[in-house]
């Protein structure tokens, strides 16, 4: 009841008052404990309670307290309950034995895998997996329990929380498939380029082709024929042959590599092991290779193969490019850096004749060359493979003379972290 002090203020009670037996005049005694310490914090519990049930509706996490011993009734919250679509009475002993039924069949093994980790000394369950649930929804939870036990080891508790991670799983779920589109468009139109200019690619040496082989027929029935004439115009189709073929080697390379397997790689390893490739190569034409790697660098997502053919062609190119150029310049210079956005900047720099303005146009089109031996398919397949990755390849003069190739990929949003941290 409410009581009133003398002053006037007025505080929560509980009054007890009894009879004493046997006297007269009748007596009384009067017991009045003042319970506003308690009822305020009862107040604050029934708060701290309600604003937990709101905090969990916002999470859409759950949590759960099983008491295995029975010693208490078991806790299920109803934000929990919501996300399973039960009520708290139908929930079996234990949980983990109600969920085992709604398990997607793909998630099962890691499923059962947790639930020994639970059982066995690490005591501890985390897990995402998705369940269907008996009116054919489907759910994605991240699941996270722990056993207590008493001092002889026995399980005493299972202490749970449940997370619906439906809607992020969904969004992430969509921008994969948004991302693969974009790749497979992407993939799809630098195809559509190359085989119209395949076309145009592979009929110039069949022209050459037939045409040597008119004028070798020529040759053949002239009466002064000349061995000479003939042997030269063999060694022509040969060579235009090979020219052929060489433009189906390396688009047939490019469609067998189109599986991107991604890893972190780390780019400074790469271009070490790449250095290694490259050497021979440049050796043969008197230029050195020098890389500038800038330390600790986060680790990129990418397929480190198909990176490295990235690299080498650009080295190949530089190394092309420097034919003409003084020995004492002839050196190619491979650098990474952080850019501010986070993104792994790698330059491949030369000394050579640089870029003529209406080469600079056309570079990436595919079969667009410069080169008597030349495919003209390097700098295309590498734009493809960089923007597949997410990433940009671009060039700008070099200072004094020469090109810099430069591409981008984003760093591992894990490697961001830590590096953060
Ligand atoms: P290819 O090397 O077979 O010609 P690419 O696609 O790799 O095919 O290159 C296309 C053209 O771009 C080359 O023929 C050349 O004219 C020009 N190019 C590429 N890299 C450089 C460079 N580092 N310096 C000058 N020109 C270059």
């Amino acid at each position: 009841m409410q009581a009133r002090r003398k002053d006037g203020s007025v505080f929560a009670c509980e009054l007890a008052v009894g009879k004493v037996q046997g006297v007269e005049p009748p007596r009384f005694i009067g017991f009045i404990h003042d319970i506003t310490p308690r009822k305020l914090a009862d107040e604050r519990l029934r708060r701290s309670e309600s604003e937990l049930r709101l905090a969990q509706e916002l999470a859409n996490l759950g949590n759960y307290v099983v008491h295995l011993d029975q010693s208490e009734p078991d806790y299920y919250s109803p934000q929990l309950c919501r996300i399973l679509g039960i009520g708290a009475a139908e929930v079996a002993l234990p949980l983990t034995a109600l969920l085992e039924r709604w398990v997607h069949p793909g998630d099962r093994e890691k499923f059962d895998e947790a639930c020994r980790e639970l059982e066995s000394p690490a005591n501890a369950f985390d897990c995402e997996y998705c369940i269907v649930l008996e009116d054919g929804t489907t759910r994605y939870l991240h699941h996270i329990a722990q056993v207590t036990r008493d001092a002889q080891g026995n399980p005493l508790k299972h202490i749970g929380t449940i997370h619906d991670v439906s809607d992020r799983r969904a969004t992430e779920d969509e921008a994969r498939q948004l991302q693969e589109r974009l790749t497979h468009f992407s993939r799809l139109s630098t195809m559509g380029e190359m085989a119209a200019g395949l076309a145009h690619e592979i009929n110039q040496p069949l022209t050459a082709i037939a045409t040597y082989a008119q004028a070798c027929q020529r040759f053949m029935r002239s009466p002064n024929r000349d061995d000479a004439d003939v042997l030269e115009a063999l060694a022509q189709i040969n060579a235009q042959a090979l020219r052929a073929g060489e433009v189906i080697r390396r688009l047939r390379n490019f469609v067998k590599n189109r599986e991107v397997k991604r890893e972190p790689v780390d780019c400074n390893r790469l271009l070490d092991d790449l250095r290694t490739l490259a050497e021979t190569d440049a050796r043969l034409h008197n230029v050195r290779l020098r890389i500038d790697a800038e330390p600790a660098l986060p680790t990129v997502y990418a397929d480190p193969i198909q990176l490295q053919q990235v690299v080498l062609n650009l080295v190949r190119n530089a190394i092309d490019a420097m034919s003409e150029a003084p020995e004492t310049r002839r050196e190619v210079l491979l650098s990474t850096r952080q850019l501010p956005e986070g993104e792994i900047e790698i330059i491949v720099a030369d000394h050579g004749s640089g870029l003529a303005p209406e080469a600079a146009e056309h570079l990436f089109n595919p079969f667009f060359t410069t080169k008597s031996g030349g495919t003209g398919l390097g700098l295309a397949i590498s734009r493809s493979i960089v923007r597949a990755h997410g990433g940009r390849l671009w060039h700008t003069p070099n200072e004094g003379t020469g090109a810099r190739f430069h591409f981008t990929l984003p760093a591992s949003p894990m490697t961001l972290v830590s590096k953060g941290e």
